[in-house]
């Protein structure tokens, strides 16, 4: 069976892609690595939402748990606008991800980040490939935006948290202040 290291943003992101690769007979294991999640209560709250729908699933998933926030915002500061800040931010979750399915012997890594339709899809791409090449791991692309809608039928009905921002602490400025 082919083994898939997918690294896993958030619960409501993982939904379509988890049942797509296990049709496809992926054997998954799941990897949340996101020091971009802001504030720590956020955080813990989307860690426990895929530990909920993990044991529901029944996928196996590595918690690499540790909060590097400063190491977050050094890594976009004077960089904060988008694209750039979204760039350094995939790069450094799936630069992790290549390494862990490395380390892992893993065939591929992967991320629900192409589940979503509010990343930058060309960049994501661009991001994995350059850690899949640094790493020398394949890198398993699918376009999951195709399950948009499932993915999103699925966390209701899974009764999952849905949150209504990103993750870092711009995207949620984004998102509520409106006096820009
Ligand atoms: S908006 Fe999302 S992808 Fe972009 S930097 Fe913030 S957390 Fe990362």
């Amino acid at each position: 069976m082919r083994r898939v290291l997918l690294h896993i943003c958030c619960a409501p992101c993982a939904c379509y892609p988890v049942r797509l690769l296990k049709d496809k007979g992926f054997e998954i294991t799941g990897l949340f690595y996101n020091p971009n999640i802001h504030p720590y209560q956020e955080y813990l709250k989307r860690m426990e939402t895929l530990k909920e729908f993990a044991e529901k699933e029944q996928i196996r998933i590595i918690y690499l748990d540790r909060y590097s926030l400063e190491e977050w915002l050094r890594t976009v500061v004077f960089r904060e606008s988008k694209p750039l800040r979204c760039k350094l931010c995939y790069q450094m979750r799936l630069e992790t991800a290549a390494s862990v399915a490395k380390n892992g012997n893993f065939d591929y890594f992967s991320s629900t980040l192409f589940f979503s339709k509010f990343q930058n899809q060309k960049i994501l791409k661009e991001s994995a490939k350059s850690a899949e090449d640094k790493f020398h791991v394949p890198f398993l692309y699918i376009d999951f935006r195709e399950g948009w809608k499932e993915g999103i039928r699925i966390s209701k009905e899974l009764n999952l948290y849905r949150q209504h921002y990103c993750g870092c602490i711009y995207s949620e400025m984004d998102r509520f202040y409106s006096n820009k």
